[in-house]
């Protein structure tokens, strides 16, 4: 093998790029930075308990594991600082909620997140039901993490090649040897080199406004989540949407963001920022790691959880790279191919 060529600087292919390094392993990035971006847009919650729900997330044991030792890590290594650790105080909407956050407090894995209840003090705020305390989860700052890796990359001889990478790109250095790892999030769709069926991308929209009214110590979450980003402004999000697959965003959008936000905060706040990404979902919620074919691999489809999920796969990608280690068969492409 000659080269590995990683397309793509999302939060896939930064993550894989890091692991790569902290092994030694040179690659080339390429990156069209006009094309979609999903990890631009992300609100970057770490989270490992579906909140609707209070379900665990598949293998969120072995992702949280990996969590502070990666991207504290990494910005020890970088001097930025990209990963905050948070609380969430989720507003009940129903008693039945709060039944079942009794009832799912005292589970090992879901003890360690989801604490007790707080009646609401903030005039703002419209909980009649009260709020469920959540520990231990954080969320990524998706752009500065993305800047620390550009940063990592330029001091390390890594090039990061700004151009569309495209199919016959791909012929040509496949058949000159090199290793093309695909980290296009959900513009790997196009490529037509997986069935149709396979993905299942989401049309996300996000707001920053500022708000006198919502607590700055907490992550605020209802039907949307309301992430502090300091100086009184909030990220605020999310929506999702099957049609219109790019990163426009929409009056429908901005208008279901608000009327979400309105449904639990009465004060005034200013919009400053309204942006749409695609997630790179799959049909089976899956994300998809392994060989397309000789010299070709994916990195792919971690939907709406590629800040918790990431550091773990692609350690196991590499795993895979360097060492033959098999897959999990529930993330291997092979379940397409
Ligand atoms: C509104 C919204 C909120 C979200 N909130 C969260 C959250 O709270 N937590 C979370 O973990 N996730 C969240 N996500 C999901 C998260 O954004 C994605 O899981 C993640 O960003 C996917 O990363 P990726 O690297 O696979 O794809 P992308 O971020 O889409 O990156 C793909 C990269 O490949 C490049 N590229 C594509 N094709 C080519 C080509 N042919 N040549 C060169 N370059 C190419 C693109 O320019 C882009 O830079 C959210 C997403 C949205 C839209």
């Amino acid at each position: 093998m000659k080269d590995i060529i990683i397309v793509g600087r999302g939060l896939a292919g930064a993550t894989l790029s890091f692991q790569l390094l902290a092994k030694g392993i040179k690659h080339h990035i390429v990156d069209q930075p006009s094309l979609s971006s999903s990890s631009k847009v992300a609100a970057g919650l770490v989270n490992p308990i579906v909140l609707k729900r209070l379900k665990m997330v598949q293998g969120a044991h072995e992702f949280m594991t990996h969590i502070p030792s990666f991207y504290q890590a990494k910005e020890v290594l970088t001097g930025f600082k990209f990963y905050h650790e948070s609380t969430v105080r989720h507003i009940f909407a129903n008693t039945g909620e709060i039944n079942l956050w009794e009832e799912k407090k005292d589970n090992v894995f879901h003890s360690q997140f989801l604490k007790g209840f707080v009646q609401n003090t903030n005039p703002y705020l419209l909980a009649p039901h009260g709020l469920g305390v959540m520990e231990g989860i954080g969320w990524l700052d998706t752009n500065s993490f993305l800047n620390a890796h550009r940063f990592f990359c330029a001091n390390n001889g890594i090039s990061i090649t700004e151009k569309t990478f495209t199919k016959n790109d791909l012929s040509t250095l496949v058949e000159s040897g090199h290793l093309i790892i695909l980290c296009n999030g959900h513009l790997l769709k196009d490529w037509e080199v997986l069935p149709e069926n396979a993905f299942a991308p989401t049309r996300g929209e996000v707001m920053t406004i500022e708000a006198d009214g919502l607590s700055e110590d907490n992550i605020l979450h209802s039907s949307i989540f309301a992430i502090p980003l300091g100086e009184k402004q909030f990220k605020v999000g999310a929506t999702y949407h099957w049609d219109k697959l790019n990163d426009m965003p929409t009056d429908d959008g901005i208008e279901r963001l608000r009327t979400d936000l309105e449904k639990v905060y009465s004060g005034k706040y200013k919009i400053i920022n309204h942006q749409a990404g695609v997630r790179p979902n799959t049909k089976d919620r899956k994300p998809i790691i392994g060989k397309l074919k000789d010299n070709v691999m994916v990195f792919n489809g971690m939907g709406s959880r590629a800040a918790l999920m990431a550091p773990q796969l692609s350690n196991i990608l590499l795993d895979y790279l360097t060492t033959g280690n098999p897959l999990p068969s529930e993330y291997n492409i092979d379940r397409f191919l």
